[in-house]
């Protein structure tokens, strides 16, 4: 083999551009290098808020996925029989590594996706380190002591966790490295070696963690990366023989095909997809406190969050001051430059994207919709080749209407009028997809007896998007199969061996 190649088929160290230049041509990360992808073909990438590009993407090929997959191969044997905490001390490293770089997080994250600073500070950076700490912790913890054991008369069986093997980790590009991090953190603590497939359009910050991982000196192979888009680079992943688990997080079209790859092979598969989610509203709500969390719920990263809340239901009593207040609250919402520290709305991740989220207001309009409040914002010349659309709320339409049961994944909200707590339950479930939603009452006994009745895998009531790292995240019906979060990402990225050991 060729010294200078990191595998058979081929990958050679590539010369990465200065942090900081534009534009940056990006490189691949394999067996503890960057390194050139094997096609002659980029992805653009662009800044959401001013459609100028700053950086090219590999368009990583199968040849490029073979070199990741196999470097991940063969670093497991010896990366899964490290102990699990000197394995949360890796994790621990790496926060720190990455909390020096939280301003340069908020940054890139910030220019790659358009969304605001305050908001790439606030929930990304924060969550990238904090999900590596997190996972340090609780693996710290949770087989610190004596193996999980089940005593019989005669025999005592001791429950093993042993990694599942080759990892493929495929993220989207709403909450890039905050979502990655998710997924590394955990498969790595417990023992398993990965291939990140980040998304072609917010590619920097996956980038970033490989070159912290780079610095702290993690042993090679154990996190490889592949940038490119999925049919390149995604599909020939999720499919490959030697990857042993999947955990996708993206739409739910994509998802249907990953399962589709991944099952005939019978890999570990999470899917975590997309959703429609529900904001409850009664009549005995705090109305203040419930304007403000609802139009957060909605608005987020340009609703550009699964779990944001784009159906509004609410109940006949208070609907018409409600409606008024939230149009006040969201028209009175700052949009415009994410480097801007007052901003509170950025810019739509892609001009496609955008047209997208455009066709669903027209539909909306055909369907019988009141446009509320919405529109083009006004900005300055900078911003006029970005994607840009103003929070948009539609009233009058069916809760069968298409723009009311599908994922439109932007800023845009239909809300609706209920009489009953039944009718709102009807409602909220009144869609394929099942992931989260919110109740906002002033009676908790009321509050947990409506959660309990939606469909969806999480439910906030009188707060939103309140996140415990320490519980179940998932949704159910089209929103994926499967729950990450605390003890469930331990446990879907192990496979727990059960060793009967009979007594004399
Ligand atoms: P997407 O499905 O288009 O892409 C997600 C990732 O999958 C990208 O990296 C993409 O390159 C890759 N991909 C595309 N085709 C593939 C294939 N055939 N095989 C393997 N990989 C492939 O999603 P998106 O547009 O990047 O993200 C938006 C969607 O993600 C929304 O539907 C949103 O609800 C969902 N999402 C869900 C969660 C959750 O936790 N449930 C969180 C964030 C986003």
């Amino acid at each position: 083999m060729d010294p200078d190649k990191c595998c058979e088929s081929g990958c050679t160290p590539c010369e990465r551009d200065p942090v900081g230049s534009e534009p940056r041509d990006l490189c691949n990360y394999i067996d503890g290098e960057f390194v050139c992808h094997s096609s002659e073909q980029w992805k653009n990438v662009l800044q959401p808020a001013t459609g100028e590009r700053f950086a090219r993407v590999p368009l990583s090929t199968r040849t490029d996925v073979d070199c990741a997959v196999s470097a991940a191969k063969k670093a497991q044997p010896s990366w899964g029989r490290l102990s699990h905490s000197e394995r949360a001390d890796w994790l621990d490293k790496i926060a720190d590594a990455l909390e020096a770089k939280y301003e340069d997080i908020a940054a890139l994250e910030s220019k790659d996706t358009g969304k605001p600073i305050s908001l790439a500070r606030a929930v990304d950076a924060y969550r990238s380190v904090a999900n590596f700490r997190f996972f340090a912790g609780l693996i710290r913890e949770t087989y610190a002591g004596q193996r999980e054991h089940f005593e019989m008369e005669d025999a005592t069986n001791i429950v093993v966790p042993k990694p599942v093997g080759v990892g493929a980790l495929i993220t989207p590009w709403n909450l890039p490295l905050y979502l990655l991090s998710w997924k590394v953190a955990p498969a790595i603590g417990m023992g398993n070696t990965v291939v990140c497939k980040p998304s072609e359009f917010t590619p920097m910050t996956a980038d970033l963690l490989m070159e912290t991982i780079h610095e702290v000196g993690l042993p090679k192979g154990v996190v490889n990366l592949v940038h490119g888009d999925g049919l390149g680079a995604g599909s020939p992943l999720t499919s490959h023989p030697d990857v042993d688990l999947v955990s996708f997080t993206g739409g739910t079209a994509t998802g249907a095909k990953v399962a589709a790859a991944a099952s005939p092979i019978f890999k570990k598969l999470s899917l975590e997809l997309g959703g429609k989610n529900a904001s409850i509203v009664f009549d005995d709500c705090d109305m203040e406190k419930t304007v403000e969390g609802v139009t957060r719920a909605a608005f987020l990263n340009q609703g550009q969050v699964c779990l944001c809340g784009s159906r509004i239901l609410v109940q006949s009593g208070i609907y018409d001051d409600f409606v008024d207040s939230f149009v006040n609250s969201v028209e009175s919402m700052k949009i415009g430059d994410p480097s801007d520290e007052s901003t509170q709305l950025g810019a739509l991740i892609s001009a496609e994207h955008l047209s997208k989220v455009e066709s669903y207001v027209e539909l909306a309009k055909q369907e019988g919709g009141e446009i509320l409040t919405g529109g083009y914002p006004c900005l300055p010349k900078d911003f006029e080749h970005g994607n840009w659309l103003a929070p948009t709320v539609i009233s009058g339409l069916s809760v069968d209407a298409r723009c009311a049961t599908e994922e439109i994944f932007g800023p845009v909200v239909t809300i609706h009028r209920f009489e009953s707590e039944d009718e709102a339950i009807t409602i909220a479930n009144n869609t394929r997809y099942g992931l989260a939603g919110s109740v906002w009452t002033s009676d908790l006994e009321k509050g947990q007896r409506v959660a309990e009745d939606i469909d969806t895998g999480m439910v906030w009531v009188n707060t939103w998007l309140h996140r415990d790292l320490r519980t179940p995240f998932g949704g159910v019906k089209d929103s994926g199969v499967g729950r990450e979060g605390g003890r469930w990402s331990l446990g879907f990225f192990s496979e727990p061996m059960n060793i009967c050991l009979k007594h004399d």
